[in-house]
């Protein structure tokens, strides 16, 4: 097992050469704001892509759910249901907006949202009238059940796929499930304008308030007149113009993360060990990251405080800890899992509901993020593969 001389990291951004003329376009012609052919383009685009009405490019992800948790009319003091297992930007405009999260437990298919914990939180708060639905790490969360259970409460659905873009369930792209749904462009993410992220919806007028919105709430006249709080939401020309030259790149993208996560697959299948789980006959990740999750029968001893991390060693046996430190002595990077969020400090007053254990808490405890960069060779791949299987020896 080598050391890597070049840092091995996470995911990074993969930039095309061709990408770089819009943006050089934008600088030569002074379009150099929030207003530009850039954005008309990509929204355009993203729309074709995803099969949704409407778009509208912000300065980022976590704005665009904040629109929405705002469109959804989310009044303070009223529960959201919430992913649990999630990055705190899904749920942060919860709190912007003075709501309550109300977290739902993950279930073991895909490691979203699970169904039935819904179920249960629409019987002990019936008045519920809006669900934030992650699809992590690019795989969609079990989509029919999670819609029919909203449809029957009549409660709307506010779709972050901010980790998925170019997944699909049943043919259908993620970002057009919810009536309200959020796309990320963040740096990490599998396409990226280095930030920047798009609110998605088929409702015009929840289009227009958006778009409205994003721009200082300006109302029809001739001088700046306001009736409503605004916001400096809108994305940059210049970051569109990024955006614009990745987009052609998505699929092939896809496919590059598809690779990593195979030969992961194949590097580790004797091994105690599984990869995030997606349901093959129904969805297609995008596979953005590549996770494991270590059999509870080979977790060695991890100690986990708020935090800080230790582990005892055993031979046959490994930990999420052992293996991030492994990685992070040779050079490489991997993640914990999302923490839960209803294990975080700040949310220790939000109601978390599950049905019999706690499935976020366990693979949080017993998994972990691999390195899924789409420019690691298949080479420093085999050694990031070898770093992980010593761990177990
Ligand atoms: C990245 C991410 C966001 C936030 O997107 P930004 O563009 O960074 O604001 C929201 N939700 C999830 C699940 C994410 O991974």
């Amino acid at each position: 097992m080598k050391q890597f001389n070049k840092k091995l990291w996470l995911a990074t951004p993969t930039m095309h050469d061709d990408g770089l003329d819009f943006v050089v376009e934008a600088f030569r012609t002074n379009w150099m704001s929030t207003v530009g052919e850039n954005i008309n383009e990509i929204e355009k685009m993203i729309c074709q892509k995803v099969g949704c009405k409407y778009a509208v490019a912000l300065s980022c992800g976590t704005s665009a759910l904040h629109l929405a948790v705002k469109l959804a009319g989310v009044k303070p003091g009223d529960r959201v249901f919430c992913s649990d297992v999630t990055f705190a930007a899904s749920v942060n405009p919860v709190l912007y907006e003075k709501a309550t999260p109300v977290f739902i437990d993950t279930e073991y298919d895909t490691w979203n949202m699970d169904p039935a914990a819904l179920e249960q939180a629409f019987k002990q708060y019936p008045d519920t009238k809006v669900i934030i639905l992650v699809n992590l790490y690019g795989t969609p969360a079990k989509m029919d059940e999670i819609c029919a259970i909203a449809k029957e409460h009549g409660a709307v659905i506010i779709e972050d796929a901010a980790e998925s873009l170019g997944a699909t369930y049943k043919g259908r792209q993620t970002g057009s499930f919810g009536t309200y749904n959020a796309i990320s462009f963040n740096g990490n993410k599998i396409i990226t304008g280095s930030s920047g992220g798009m609110l998605l919806t088929d409702d015009r007028e929840a289009a227009d308030r958006a778009r409205k919105w994003s721009t200082q709430s300006r109302e029809n006249a001739p001088w700046y007149q306001h009736e409503e709080v605004g916001y400096n939401y809108r994305m940059s020309n210049v970051i569109a113009g990024v955006v614009r030259g990745q987009i052609p790149y998505l699929e092939d993208h896809i496919a590059q993360k598809k690779t990593i996560y195979q030969r992961y697959k194949e590097g580790f299948k004797d091994l105690p060990v599984t990869m995030n789980p997606y349901i093959p006959d129904i969805m297609e990740p995008n596979f953005w990251l590549s996770c494991l999750l270590i059999d509870e029968e080979a977790m060695c001893e991890q100690l986990r405080t708020e935090k800080t991390a230790s582990y005892v060693p055993q031979p046959g046996k490994s930990c999420p800890t052992q293996i991030l430190e492994a990685l992070e002595r040779h050079n490489a990077e991997g993640r914990p899992i999302w923490k839960p969020l209803h294990l975080q400090p700040i949310y220790q007053q939000s109601p978390f509901v599950s049905v019999e254990k706690d499935v976020g808490a366990d693979i949080f405890r017993r998994g972990l993020c691999l390195p899924s960069d789409n420019k690691m060779t298949a080479e420093q791949q085999e050694n990031v593969i070898q770093i992980v299987r010593n761990c177990f020896e």
